[in-house]
């Protein structure tokens, strides 16, 4: 492709974006779709000779848009948000057409330098320790399984590095049964093993109950096991239970296990100084992970952690081949020695866009705004005669079923509300999913993309108890 005509195309997507933007609402939020309907559409062999770009564009509108899910839907209230802005969006076109691979200072000094000043802004912003040090990772998960190898590596003295596993105790995690599916699976990539995942129970809002976390290390440590680390979650993914951080922190340092918080969705919050009771005692931390991809209105991907060690961050991943040395490696952030991989995107430009777009003072009214909506809409759940809210509301996700006077039996409610989630998903007019909160079938609805106003959720609030009253009650 030519540039005048690169320059004609970008023209006709910028202005494409903004209709998209505009437009966003007309679209079914999940299209009715069997699956292999995109793919039938698609030639089975790639074009031997170049193809028109009118034509691909034509084939994006005409066979992948069908296809779409829209996240940025005003109806979209499912999982957790993927809440993207306009600046951001702008970001992220200029680090592709940068095409930078940031690795190492080197290989772009801007891109370590801007990651490392806006690390230090969101730490400030969300009033996390001063001390620590942050970098950007590519998902929660990842950030997540990076604590759990800083864990492991920090008990083993580098052993596991070293050596692999044969000459080590037995190591053991801890976290409430609401932790994160990514723990589970950094538990099997880091190589401590699902079995050694020790399952704290929560209390009656969900949240870990730390006398039992401290019972449960002290019979490990009766049987010759080794604790090594506690996962927190702050704003849990099932109904943001949070967890109590200090009296974990407490136990981890009389104990000496390493300490990870998951903030993944429920971090960007503590921008508010009114929401920062959830985060007190965060100083005995080793470590926490925020998705300003979630709800800091930066477009996927975009994680944030933060250790308090950064050397041993770096000691447990840090590779020099003679082919990356450069002469400036103590100086310098090479943040390929500060995770999993080696190549990695500039993503800090969208995130830098986002907070001076906004300024800190507009993030916070915004979360501060989807806050108030989601506790409107729990105080309106909570006074209907036909449904019931079943898990504390903290932020803005509530987690809720029907239940008429009609249907009791728990087995019931459970098939009734499921039935009622395939009814809503299957109207492509709104999006939720669901959990289950003690063993009840729970729909969660989450408003927080940046855009969302009470009336989208009134709406959809008003759609689901259409769809739930017009449900035949019986199977
Ligand atoms: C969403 C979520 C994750 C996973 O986030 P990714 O960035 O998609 O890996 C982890 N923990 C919690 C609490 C979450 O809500």
């Amino acid at each position: 492709m030519d540039n005048p005509t690169f320059r004609h195309w970008a023209h006709e997507f910028a202005d494409w974006m903004a209709d998209y933007f505009e437009q966003v609402a007309q679209y079914p939020v999940k299209p009715r779709m069997q699956p292999g309907d995109i793919k039938k559409q698609l030639p089975a062999a790639p074009p031997e000779l170049p193809e028109a770009f009118v034509q691909q564009f034509e084939d994006f509108k005409n066979i992948i848009l069908p296809g779409m899910t829209h996240w940025q839907h005003p109806q979209f209230f499912a999982y957790f948000p993927a809440s993207r802005s306009a600046p951001s969006v702008l970001g992220e076109m200029l680090t592709a057409a940068l095409g930078a691979q940031c690795m190492i200072w080197y290989t772009s000094p801007a891109a370590e330098e801007l990651e490392d000043r806006c690390m230090e802004w969101l730490r400030d912003m969300l009033a996390l320790p001063s001390d620590w040090t942050g970098c950007i990772q590519e998902t929660a998960s990842a950030a997540s399984l990076v604590a759990l190898l800083m864990a492991r590596e920090r008990a083993s003295r580098y052993g596991v590095n070293q050596s692999g596993f044969y000459q080590q105790p037995r190591m053991r995690v801890y976290a409430s049964g609401q932790v994160h599916s990514s723990v589970v699976k950094g538990l099997k990539i880091a190589g401590y093993g699902e079995d050694n995942l020790v399952t704290i129970p929560s209390d009656e809002a969900f949240a870990l109950q730390p006398d039992l976390l401290e019972a449960a290390i002290r019979e490990d440590l009766r049987q010759g096991y080794l604790p090594v680390c506690a996962v927190a979650a702050l704003g849990s993914t099932s109904s943001t239970a949070i967890d109590p951080i200090r009296a974990m922190g407490e136990i981890c340092k009389t104990y000496g296990l390493f300490f990870h918080v998951d903030a993944a969705y429920a971090g960007t919050a503590l921008v508010l100084p009114e929401m920062r009771w959830m985060a007190d005692g965060l100083e005995y931390a080793d470590s926490f992970v925020v998705n300003p991809h979630k709800w800091m209105f930066t477009n996927f991907d975009c994680t944030a952690f933060f250790v308090r060690d950064v050397s041993l961050l770096k000691n447990t991943f840090s590779i020099l081949p003679e082919y990356l040395k450069t002469p400036l490696d103590q100086q310098v952030n090479n943040y390929r020695d500060w995770g999993i991989q080696l190549g990695r995107r500039f993503r800090a430009l969208k995130l830098w866009f986002v907070i001076r777009t906004y300024g800190v003072e507009g993030i916070r009214e915004r979360i501060r705004e989807h806050i108030r909506i989601g506790q409107w809409l729990d105080a309106t759940i909570r006074q209907s005669d036909d449904f019931e809210v079943l898990a504390p509301t903290p932020l803005n996700l509530v987690c809720f079923r029907y239940r008429p006077a009609e249907v009791r039996d728990e087995a019931a409610l459970n098939a009734l509300n499921e039935k009622l989630l395939l009814a809503l998903n299957d109207s492509g007019e709104i999006l939720l999913t669901q959990t289950k909160l003690g063993g009840k079938y729970a729909l969660r609805l989450v408003a927080g993309q940046a855009e969302t106003r009470q009336e989208d959720v009134a709406q959809g609030w008003e759609r689901i108890q259409d769809t739930a009253r017009s449900l035949p009650l019986t199977p």
